[in-house]
């Protein structure tokens, strides 16, 4: 493993470095996705929201040279108090050159999309939630094993879904603290936002306010999915406009781009915010297609 490793590498610099290496490891982001569940649902206030916290916090610190944690107190339109928390992981904090990936480490309370067989139910977040933070902890892995040349941000926001998307209240309160307070030094050349990345019949399309914000980013990533061998993944086809965690950085000014399979379970998105959002709909291999991505975006990124 090591030697092809090396032997990619060599590769690559003959080459131009233009296909970087592959990384990531798309089982051990599965069993990540596994953990998550297993710790139930990462519902602000419940208890297993509480223990994937403390679990964040340490293996973070583990792998990333600072981690920055945001707490705050947010108060809902129903007058409750949530204690919500972003984590930040940071790889060479001081360089000027950063990216940011982020993902939202939240579960949505109540299974109440469209299609939900009941509504009374917890979402249990394989996908929508445990998916984008497995990637990122690979990502960290992959960067503990191989410093980046550049600095990277890993974010992993609070309080994505708590609320109501149509009227806009209680939804996205990671990523817009986090846009209120950005980290301290330079400001990420752009941001990549990872959600719902795991379903078994993974297709990405170009999300519309990603095209509007940071066209030259979408086809940044696309072409890299071209030449990594991920095109029949990352299709080139417009995917309508998504409220979720990329617009308030985009109002920050950062081009921020959001990655998204919108048709989980099909093209009517059947699985989106239903209990049956488990873990047997995610799989290793459209977690490998994803985070090779991730990665190979660090690495073809000059400082
Ligand atoms: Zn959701």
């Amino acid at each position: 493993m090591r030697l092809l490793t090396v032997a990619l590498m060599l590769l690559a610099g003959c080459d131009g470095g233009k296909v970087p290496p592959r990384e990531f490891d798309g089982a051990s982001a599965l069993r990540y996705v596994e953990t998550q569940l297993a710790f139930g649902p990462r519902i602000p206030g419940r208890e297993g929201h509480e223990r994937t916290a403390a679990w964040l916090d340490s293996l973070l610190h583990a792998r990333a040279d600072t981690v920055l944690v945001q707490r705050w107190v947010h108060r809902t339109a129903a007058g409750d108090s949530l204690r919500l928390t972003n984590f930040i992981a940071r790889f060479k904090p001081a360089a000027a050159t950063r990216l940011l990936f982020l993902a939202h480490w939240d579960t949505r309370p109540r299974a109440d999309g469209p299609l939900s067989r009941d509504s009374t139910l917890p979402v249990p977040g394989a996908n929508d939630g445990a998916s984008g933070v497995a990637l990122l902890l690979g990502v960290a892995d992959a960067l503990k094993q191989l410093p980046p040349g550049i600095g990277v941000d890993l974010l992993f926001v609070d309080g994505e879904d708590y609320g109501d998307f149509n009227t806009d209240q209680d939804v996205l309160l990671g990523s817009r603290y986090y846009a209120e307070h950005l980290a301290p030094g330079p400001q990420p050349r752009f941001a990549v936002l990872f959600d719902m990345i795991g379903d078994k019949d993974l297709r990405i399309p170009q999300e519309g306010l990603s095209l509007v914000a940071a066209p030259d980013v979408v086809e940044l990533v696309w072409n890299l999915a071209d030449r990594i061998g991920h095109g029949d993944v990352f299709v080139r086809e417009e995917q309508g406009g998504l409220t979720d965690d990329h617009v308030p950085l985009q109002r920050a000014g950062i081009r921020a781009i959001d990655l998204i399979d919108f048709t989980f379970g099909g093209p009517d998105n059947q699985w989106h915010h239903t209990p049956d959002d488990t873990i047997d709909k995610v799989s290793s291999a459209s977690l490998q297609v994803v985070g090779d991505l991730a990665l190979a975006l660090v690495r073809v990124t000059k400082p």
